[in-house]
């Protein structure tokens, strides 16, 4: 069976922050010019996961009105308080004084980013964009002269083996004269296209962190709504990790709570996911969860390595933007501003070159465009964040960083680096002891099963695996003695099992795709770079309904 096709001017793959504010701007500025986006969850907003305590700088530039029009932006921040924990029970608080100012949240707002998705999809739809979601773009298409022609969304009912179902359907070619990718932290065409063009030639490797995140509804008497609670050291500590977490009170006597773990941790036995339970009985933290009720769970990385790993984000006939090409300030762990603007900026070059009727051809002043806006310009005066933790450890880095940012305002004439990649850190396992996490409580703390099952993630079961591994034979003669088979455990949704066989006493590798929930930290962690996630059949993956 061909494959159909549809044309427009302008194909948008993703619709999360920075994929619908490029979407609503291209309409704003000319609505003669076609957009669509696709969405691989089952609607916009599905495979959402943020904080989110949000800068609205970016949205206040493209609805001025949003408070008129309805924008779910309902719990403003009313106190930030920072810990440092030090130990399973300590805790110090830092003095205001001594955060640096990136951590200041006066005229932010705590939302679900994935509800703000969802209300901005009403708005580009509203402006007569075509929102597909349940569509998951798996292909670039291209054209003869190399040019990026389009995407094709994946084939429908193909089998467990690659055998055509009854139910099959050829995915479809979307062409366009421009091509947005805006799939976020890890895109998986993003991937490709940053090594087809070579978009990351000179740039440091990218860098991440593994966010966990749950909602919990707690006691009305214990709900302080716009309080903002942040904290950096123990449990990850430790075990020599760095990371940190988040715990947020937004409207409806919810208390949003996550813990980012670096995933530049070199111990393979760590787990994020035990620490991320063991961080709830911190009493810092136990004190606004406990009497409450969990009700979702989910997990997502973050892209963390700033302007020093942005890959170049103009290509022939494409344009990366948002997390796809790197834009959060990780100095505020903030990314859906910057993510908007640099959207807003691609809409703004893709408008001018389609004016000139342009097609297909490289938007290089994008590069500009983007370098002039407030987006890049805060990155850039916040560069030496990340790598100063990486290098010195959260309690210095964090000094250092108070120097940089609040008194030199990021304009110490420096550049700091950080070149190992994530996947290049892990040691060996023999080199450390067994970490034993305490068992779950099932009050604070649960196991990673029925925590899958809140993340309400769902594939259909017979379809090719879509966690790709280039040689199979490495979990089991690389992996597992050299480094404990860690995907075991850094995979937030038990998606990787090692399996002995009764009779044989063998060792395997089971993949448990159909748990997966799309973080994508098996992409980005394996030590050997053998795992390749893919885009399952449409609509799969977790269904978050307010994350
Ligand atoms: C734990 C955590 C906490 C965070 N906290 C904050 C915070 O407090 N404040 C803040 O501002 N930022 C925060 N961030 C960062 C923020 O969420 C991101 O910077 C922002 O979401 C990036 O927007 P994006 O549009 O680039 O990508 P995303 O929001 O990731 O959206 C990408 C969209 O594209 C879809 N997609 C991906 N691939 C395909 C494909 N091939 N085909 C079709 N659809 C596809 C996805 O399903 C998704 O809907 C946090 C992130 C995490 C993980
Ligand atoms: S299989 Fe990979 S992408 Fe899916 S949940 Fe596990 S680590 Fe994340």
């Amino acid at each position: 069976m061909e494959r159909e096709y549809m044309e427009y001017d302008v194909v948008i793959v993703g619709g999360g922050p920075a994929g619908l504010a490029a979407a609503c701007r291209i309409r704003q500025l000319n609505e003669e010019v076609s957009v669509c986006v696709v969405e691989k969850g089952s609607e916009v907003g599905a495979h959402i996961l943020s904080g989110a305590v949000f800068e609205p700088r970016a949205l206040n530039e493209l609805f001025p009105d949003w408070k008129e029009k309805g924008a779910p932006l309902h719990t403003e921040v009313k106190g930030d308080e920072i810990y440092v924990l030090k130990s399973a029970e300590k805790s110090q608080k830092v003095p205001n004084f001594f955060v640096p100012k990136t951590m200041h949240n006066e005229g932010n707002y705590i939302i679900s980013l994935g509800n703000l998705c969802r209300w901005l999809a009403e708005q580009a739809e509203a402006l007569g964009v075509e929102i597909y979601p349940c569509f998951a773009a798996s292909e670039v298409i291209y054209h003869e002269d190399g040019s990026v022609k389009g995407i094709a969304t994946g084939d429908m009912g193909i089998g467990l083996n690659g055998e055509q179902k009854d139910s099959y359907m050829p995915g479809m070619e979307l062409h366009g004269k421009y091509t947005l990718f805006a799939e976020g932290c890890r895109g998986h065409l993003g991937k490709q296209l940053i090594e087809k063009f070579k978009l990351d030639e000179g740039k440091e490797p990218q860098h991440y962190g593994l966010g966990i995140k749950e909602i919990w509804k707690v006691p009305a008497e214990q709900h302080q709504q716009g309080l903002v609670v942040h904290t950096a050291g123990w449990p990850l500590d430790e075990n020599g990790a760095a990371g940190g977490s988040f715990l947020y009170h937004i409207e409806d006597n919810q208390v949003v709570c996550g813990l980012i773990t670096d995933l530049s941790y070199q111990n393979p036995r760590l787990s994020p996911f035990d620490e991320f339970q063991r961080y709830k009985h911190h009493p810092v933290i136990k004190q606004h969860l406990e009497g409450g009720e969990r009700i979702t769970y989910g997990a997502r990385a973050i892209v963390k390595g700033g302007i020093q790993s942005q890959p170049k984000m103009h290509f022939a006939g494409g344009l990366l933007i948002g997390d796809d090409a790197g834009t959060l300030n990780f100095a505020k762990i903030k990314g859906s501003h910057t993510a908007m603007k640099s959207g807003m900026v691609a809409a703004e070059c893709v408008v001018e070159a389609i004016k000139a009727e342009r097609s297909s051809d490289d938007i290089a002043e994008y590069a500009e465009a983007y370098k002039a806006s407030w987006a890049y310009q805060e990155l850039w005066a916040q560069r030496n964040f990340g790598p100063a933790q990486h290098k010195w450890g959260n309690i210095i880095g964090s000094a250092y960083a108070f120097i940089d940012i609040n008194i030199f305002n990021g304009n110490l004439p420096w550049t700091l680096s950080d070149p190992v990649a994530d996947h290049d850190q892990l040691k060996p396992a023999s080199e450390f002891p067994e970490i034993n996490y305490p068992k779950p409580d099932s009050k604070l703390s649960f196991d990673k099963l029925s925590s899958v099952f809140l993340s309400n993630t769902n594939h259909e079961e017979d379809q090719p695996c879509h966690l790709k591994l280039k040689d199979n034979d490495i979990p089991i003669t690389v992996n597992l003695p050299k480094y404990d088979e860690p995907a075991q455990r850094y995979c937030p949704a038990g998606v990787y099992e090692i399996v002995k066989e009764e009779e044989s006493g063998d060792c395997r590798l089971q993949i448990n795709a159909q748990n997966c929930v799309h973080c994508k930290t098996c992409d980005i962690k394996d030590p050997t770079q053998n795992i390749t996630w893919v885009v399952p059949e449409g609509a799969g993956g977790p269904n978050y309904p307010n994350m």
